[in-house]
């Protein structure tokens, strides 16, 4: 938004010529309804103002709703881009409901360990893994990080997504997790794409605490959770800088009462709760989200059928846990074990999907990518993979105000060059996006260049020039 001697200019967008518009509006997906992606009828236009969807529907009325809307806005610098979707498929704009955006290096030699046959959890006990990650994002310098941020954020932009949480748990100390999360913080203030912080402190056990309890791992963990509950956490929600607190709840790391103590300690400083849940063996962790009321249980590679019980017990409350899966890390990592996607469904569990973006199990920017593996190894349809990339996301980071096609939510949408959503997984790891509308603004376009197709131009009489 500019501002011209003073005057705001009220700056409209509608996309026009869909073939095929998905909504995804009627809230939260659980059960049979994770596959109903509310496709508006033939001719449906998305009309946006300010950064917010004025209207979905019949191309004249959105028009309509356009001019009006530009005119309660006292709008006399009145413009507005039309984006022609001919063709195309219109969606809410994706939003990634798990990464580890802020880290510094790259862990490609790991995949090469791992094809001779280590294991993730002894490349982490020999050093490796994340603790290497933790060296190297120690050392960098806050501009490093920020370019570093930058560039995938990018890159998640050009496969359409809006929305990203990005997680500390690079730092292990005090200052170096906050300085994550401000770096968090400059990204979601500088960028297109929204980043949302979390705090992950209780990520791994950094190597000081180890030195200080030599012999002693289990000694260890207790001293670094008592560090991340009397240091870390308040001085995150001091600041500020953080939405919700994770916890990495696994056997061989932090045990469920190890991330109960914290995330109750988080809860009570006013961060919402989340946590990684049973990804490589059953730990408690589902059972652990359900007790808390957590806004997500992420990973589930290997729940317990308790856990998938406790899920499924809080799925018919008011505020379910939404089962967050990352199909692409057993991928990365060679595992056979897959999580039971169909089985989570079938018992009313509202499932999302993320990258997992991280150095080590995921370096995998692209939410359509995920989509693909979502199809392929574990069984989703696309539509309801659709939904697990959007309202569900959404729902997952505790966000009411996107994932779907609304008037009055942001005004997030990607236009896709195929003619139907299904096609979206389908053209595994192809540039898809025609263009990408974050907050309003037109901010990416693939191979057709959308943004400087987008035609411009005044709205004195309610319909545009040259439409
Ligand atoms: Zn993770």
């Amino acid at each position: 938004m500019s501002t011209v001697s003073g005057r705001r200019e009220a700056r409209g967008l509608l996309v026009v010529g869909a073939a095929e518009v998905v909504t995804m509006a009627g809230g939260l997906r659980r059960g049979p309804a994770q596959a109903e992606p509310a496709i508006a009828p033939p001719g449906t236009a998305v009309a946006c103002l300010d950064g917010r969807i004025v209207a979905v529907g019949p191309e004249a009325e959105t028009w309509d709703a356009l001019a009006a809307a530009l005119a309660a806005a006292g709008g006399d610098a009145a413009a507005v881009d039309r984006l022609d979707a001919s063709g195309a498929t219109v969606t809410p704009g994706l939003v990634d409901p798990h990464t580890h955006l802020v880290f510094a290096g790259s862990r490609e030699d790991e995949v090469a360990q791992r094809a001779r046959g280590a294991t993730y959890l002894e490349i982490l006990a020999a050093g490796g893994g994340i603790l290497s990650t933790v060296r190297a994002t120690r050392a960098a310098s806050e501009a490093d990080l920020l370019a570093h941020g930058r560039r995938w954020l990018a890159q998640m932009l050009r496969t359409g997504t809006t929305t990203v949480e990005a997680k500390s748990g690079y730092g292990l100390d005090t200052a170096t997790e906050l300085r994550l999360l401000a770096v968090a913080g400059r990204l979601a203030a500088e960028g297109t794409i929204d980043v949302i912080p979390t705090f992950l402190g209780a990520h791994a056990v950094p190597p000081e605490a180890r030195a200080a309890h030599p012999g002693d791992p289990a000694g260890a963990t207790e001293a670094y959770v008592a560090d991340v509950i009397a240091e870390q956490l308040p001085a995150v929600a001091a600041q500020g800088i953080a939405r919700s607190c994770d916890v990495f709840c696994e056997a061989g790391v932090f045990s469920a009462d190890q991330a109960r103590r914290i995330l109750l300690a988080a809860r009570a400083l006013g961060l919402a709760v989340r946590l990684h849940a049973d990804e490589l063996a059953p730990s408690g962790g589902a059972e652990l989200a359900a007790e808390l009321g957590a806004l997500s249980a992420d990973h589930l590679g290997a729940p317990s059928a308790a856990g998938i019980a406790a899920l499924a017990g809080a799925a018919q409350g008011a505020r379910p846990v939404v089962a967050v899966l990352l199909p692409t890390v057993p991928w990365f990592l060679g595992l056979a074990a897959r999580e039971p996607a169909r089985e989570l469904i079938e018992a009313g569990i509202p499932v999302a999907l993320g990258t997992d973006f991280n150095p080590g199990t995921s370096p995998v920017t692209s939410l359509p990518l995920v989509m693909t593996a979502a199809a392929l190894t574990l069984g989703l349809a696309p539509a309801e993979a659709l939904a697990a990339t959007t309202v569900n996301a959404a729902a997952a980071l505790g966000l009411a105000d996107r994932g779907s096609l609304a008037p009055g939510l942001r005004a997030d949408v990607a236009v896709w060059d195929v003619p139907t959503h299904a096609q979206i997984p389908y053209w595994a790891g192809a540039d898809l996006l025609r263009a990408v509308v974050a907050g309003g603004r037109i901010v990416a376009g693939g191979a057709t260049g959308a943004r400087q197709q987008a035609s411009r131009g005044t709205l004195p009489d309610g319909r545009p020039a040259g439409s």
